[in-house]
């Protein structure tokens, strides 16, 4: 039905597009001759559709008519090609770095709808690209605070600032705000929240801190952790009352949690989070500038932070004066390989990122340069389940929650489906071809509806021969070429241990079998996902130096913070992180 329904939404703009050129007839004034005319690109998620108008020969405007894309990304980085192209009269730009492949599907969709058009030989407009770039009129600007990075770190400092009546700048150094957080899952461990209590759920602080601090092998802080096992519960309710996310309404348990609760924003990423965060900075008057990356931080004669010294795309050199406090939230540094080599080369060069292209540790480095110290930099997590070709999470092999197991070339199971992140990610990388294979059956399937909701990766996995849907086992195994009679006697035994309520072999706690065809059989390897070291602070966010002092009005939250997840954070505690010492940061930045 709903698939029906999008053929004939389809079919109407073709028409609309159709009718559009009849109507609107050509010209061959220009470049190009007059009228509508559609193209189709393939970006990150999928299709990319666009309706360009040209009006005298030139490229008069263009449209999105279908974008599977990440909207917060996506809707930046459209914009800024579009000014380029309508500028320079030309499809033929730069992608923007940050949303490369959403750019490239929406300039190949521009591309392929100028080719139905071009009506003589392509002369470039002299309007230059650098045209484009916003100038700032004062290279030199006062706020009380200044935020770097506009991640969910950066943003929950920024707004809880701005909701004191500080005035509050954050600069994001790429074309868009939302760091890691905005691709994200979106989800977060509260203990005792209304979603627990609803589902009669026991939960407990104690319980919450005891689960963090043992999945990080007990290296973490356990004054860091108390703060954040304490106070998930009132950021949880802040984020529902104040800034109005939209909570899913399942509970979910991610491995090394006692029980489940995560709760889920709807739309199962951090998007609706960035952007209802940034509504709310805003409304405060909150001052968000995207292409500006902080270099240093300014230092005063008594050794206390003043400000930042940033550049944009315009070249500017530009200082901005912080008269209560700077706030680092530039993330971690999971996309920085010079960084991962220096601090752990079991991390390098081998692995991809999970993580987005910003994500390289500006901010550790630039309060090193203020002798500010450093914990737990070569705790380095991988997340088990991402494409072997890009490298990016997959959020399809989330089954792996609701029953699906994992097994190798060979067709044998090796590890508990469940366990942590690091213990999976290594057997993984142990076994042949340092991939692995994650099979579910369609019970699973319904019971998640991981496949439905994530729709566009699991059709990029699709094209990218990397996940297959089949009636049988044997069809499974024979598209991937794992063993197919040891794959058999695998589900066999599991399934039978299943029935008997114990999974004997490796003790996953889900315990659904895998019975019902169609099968589902998808490949995953390990890449970068987290780095749990970063930045000394305090339970007050305050950052410390080498000698043990604080750097007076230097405040640190996120991904680039240490302390808080030991070894190894576990999943959900990411989010609950940031909104904790997010707000903690804020507020204190505020009040300094
Ligand atoms: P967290 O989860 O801690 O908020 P994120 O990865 O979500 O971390 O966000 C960190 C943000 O900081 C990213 O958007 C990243 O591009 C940005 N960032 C990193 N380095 C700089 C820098 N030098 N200047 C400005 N922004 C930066």
């Amino acid at each position: 039905m709903k698939h029906s329904r999008l053929i004939i939404a389809r079919t109407m703009i073709t028409l609309f597009i159709a009718l559009s050129l009849v109507l609107t007839g050509c010209s061959d004034s220009g470049v190009y001759n007059d009228g509508i005319y559609s193209g189709e690109g393939s970006g990150h998620h999928g299709k990319i559709m666009v309706s360009v108008t040209i009006k005298g020969g030139d490229i008069d405007s263009i449209k999105v008519v279908e974008n599977p894309e990440n909207k917060v990304l996506s809707a930046s980085a459209f914009e800024t090609l579009t000014k380029k192209m309508i500028s320079t009269n030309s499809g033929d730009v730069d992608a923007i770095s940050g949303a490369s492949d959403s750019s490239r599907g929406f300039i190949d969709a521009v591309e392929d709808a100028l080719s139905q058009c071009r009506s003589g030989e392509l002369v470039k407009s002299d309007k230059k690209n650098s045209d484009l770039i916003v100038q700032e009129s004062e290279t030199v600007q006062n706020y009380d605070i200044v935020v770097i990075g506009a991640g969910g770190a950066g943003l929950t400092a920024g707004v809880t600032a701005a909701e004191t009546g500080a005035s509050v700048l954050i600069i994001e150094k790429m074309p868009a705000p939302g760091g890691n957080t905005l691709v994200s899952g979106g989800e977060f461990n509260v203990p005792g929240s209304w979603k627990q209590k609803e589902e009669g759920v026991e939960d407990s602080i104690a319980l919450y801190m005891e689960d963090t601090l043992k999945g990080g092998d007990y290296k973490a802080d356990p004054a860091l952790v108390s703060i954040l096992a304490e106070n998930a519960i009132d950021a949880a309710i802040w984020l529902k009352d104040d800034i109005k996310l939209i909570f899913d309404d399942h509970l979910f348990q991610f491995g090394g949690h006692s029980v489940p609760r995560a709760l889920f924003s709807k739309g199962g990423s951090g998007e609706q989070m960035i952007l209802k965060l940034i509504e709310r900075g805003e409304s405060l008057g909150m001052v968000l500038k995207t292409n500006t990356k902080a270099l240093s931080l300014i230092q005063g004669t008594d050794g206390s932070i003043v400000g930042v010294k940033a550049s944009n795309l315009a070249g500017q050199d530009l200082r901005f004066n912080a008269s209560k406090a700077v706030i680092i939230a530039s993330g971690g540094f999971g996309s920085s390989l010079e960084m991962r080599n220096k601090y752990n080369a079991d991390y390098g060069d081998e692995y991809m990122s999970t993580g987005q292209p910003g994500i390289t540790g500006d901010g550790i480095k630039m309060a090193q340069d203020v002798n500010a110290d450093v914990v737990g930099m070569e705790y380095i997590q991988t997340y088990p389940a991402c494409s072997p070709k890009t490298g990016i999470l997959s959020y399809v092999a989330d089954n792996r929650f609701f029953g699906a197991i994992l097994v190798n070339k060979e067709g044998e199971r090796f590890v508990n489906e469940l366990g942590r992140r690091d213990t999976i990610s290594r057997q993984i990388l142990a076994q042949t071809g340092r991939a692995a294979y994650l099979l579910w059956d369609s019970n699973i399937e319904s019971i998640s509806g991981m496949s439905s909701q994530y729709s566009s990766e699991y059709n990029e996995l699709d094209a990218d021969k990397l996940i297959c849907k089949v009636e049988s086992l044997d069809e499974a195994a024979d598209f991937f070429g794992v063993d197919i009679n040891t794959l058999k006697a695998s589900v066999a035994s599991y399934n039978k241990n299943v029935a008997s309520g114990e999974d004997t072999q490796f003790g996953n706690p889900k315990k659904r079998g895998i019975i019902e065809p169609p099968f589902y059989l998808e490949k995953v390897a390990p890449s970068v996902h987290h780095t749990m070291g970063g930045l000394v602070i305090d339970t007050d966010a305050h950052v410390y130096d080498k000698d043990g002092n604080k750097i007076p009005n230097l405040f640190a939250c996120g991904e680039v913070t240490g302390g808080i997840h030991g070894t190894n954070r576990l999943g959900g505690n990411a989010i609950s992180d940031l909104l904790v010492f997010g707000r903690i940061a804020g507020t204190n930045a505020a009040s300094n």
